[in-house]
């Protein structure tokens, strides 16, 4: 079946309206009408061929959220009408020992990504969620459970919400803990949020002046202005946890050397260019470590949005038109969001 979709056909070009097809729904599908989706900076990423192996047309979008309009006749879970949500992923192989951990994001054969990723479907590769429908196995499609009037603000959970909520879990944020959130962007401040949520204390660390007061209404305890060498030095060695989500490269050493003993600054942006390797002193005197952590997992994703449905935890969103996208990454690449592009999916 034939949709309305944004995309670019090569890395150099604006977005563009164009025709996809989505296929018929098998019987473990669900067709979502897709009534939102956020833009997130790893599109940007794609959309430019910024990471290596892009394919076009490129449809980019995984902060997809909608309702099911169509459902296969083996589907148990989900009923037409239902508030729905698809993130990064829609497949994997079900089998390796990550997927049996419920670690999809980590499946050992490869997992298949909302856009970017091989099929046998035409054009051969996944198109995303800047489109007006989607077709999904149920086994990657979650339920929406906050108020429907914020299903908007509920887009950029589906990869900003579980991409900062894992790490914080899995690194233990809670009450007692010192967790730092770098970058007060799509990512950072659902982490602010999130982290303050779990009971932690949370510091922010931005460089655009215009967020210091901000992030304490995310819910940052302090804000530190990360260009400011006095500020940064304050808080030496006193972290427990320190989530990294800008999107540029910059120096590690500044963060590492917030941490405590055995602690640990997880980054989870993928720059263009890589990092200025890190020092390894810091790490080696005081048993630091730096960690990577990508999205999340299906279950772990129903989690999230079933915490921040219990916590009232949105994102705070500028809604824009498909026409505007590339206006919207010029502003991304900006810093300058609050502190996430939604696409309304009227507008296709
Ligand atoms: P974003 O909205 O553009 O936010 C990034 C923030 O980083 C900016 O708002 C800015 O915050 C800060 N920043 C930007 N340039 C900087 C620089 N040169 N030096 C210091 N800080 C800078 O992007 P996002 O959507 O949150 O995504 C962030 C990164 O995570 C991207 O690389 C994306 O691809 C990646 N990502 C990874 C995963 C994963 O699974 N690991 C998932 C989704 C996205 P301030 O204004 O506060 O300084
Ligand atoms: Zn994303």
């Amino acid at each position: 079946m034939a949709t309305r979709a944004y995309g670019v056909t090569a890395a150099d070009q604006a977005f563009t309206a164009m025709d996809i097809v989505r296929r018929a729904p098998g019987p473990r599908d669900v067709q979502i009408d897709i009534a939102f989706c956020g833009i997130c900076h790893s599109d940007l990423h794609t959309a430019r061929g910024e990471w290596p192996g892009t394919v076009y047309p490129c449809v980019p979008g995984h902060e997809i959220v909608g309702h099911v309009s169509a459902i296969g006749d083996a589907v148990k879970g989900f009923r037409v009408g239902d508030a729905v949500g698809v993130g990064c992923l829609v497949d994997s192989c079900g089998q390796c020992g990550s997927c049996d951990d419920g670690l999809e994001q980590y499946c050992e054969r490869g997992w298949t990504g909302t856009y970017n990723s091989p099929i046998a479907d035409p054009p051969g590769h996944t198109l995303g969620g800047y489109s007006q429908q989607i077709v999904v196995d149920e086994g990657f499609v979650l339920h929406i459970r906050h108020p429907r009037e914020q299903l908007a603000e509920v887009a950029p959970l589906l990869c900003a919400g579980i991409t900062t909520y894992s790490p914080l879990r899995h690194w233990g944020a809670g009450p007692g803990k010192k967790v730092g959130i770098v970058g007060v962007g799509g990512l950072g401040h659902m982490g602010i949020q999130i982290a303050h949520a779990m009971g932690a204390h949370v510091v922010a660390f931005t460089t655009s002046d215009s967020k210091l007061t901000e992030a304490r209404a995310l819910g940052a305890d302090e804000v530190v202005n990360s260009r400011d060498s006095a500020q940064m030095q304050a808080h030496a060695g006193s972290f427990d946890f320190i989530l990294n989500t800008v999107a540029a490269p910059h120096v590690l050493d500044a963060y590492t050397a917030l941490l405590k003993r055995d602690a640990t600054l997880c980054l989870v942006g993928v720059p263009a260019s890589p990092h200025p390797s890190p020092s390894v002193m810091p790490l080696i005197f005081s048993r630091k470590a730096i960690a990577g952590s990508l999205i999340g997992g299906i279950a772990e994703t129903q989690e999230m949005l079933d915490f921040c449905a219990r916590h009232g935890i949105v994102a705070k969103i500028e809604r824009v038109r498909a026409q505007e996208i590339d206006r919207a990454y010029a502003r991304m690449l900006a810093s300058d969001v609050k502190y996430r592009f939604v696409i309304d999916g009227s507008s296709m």
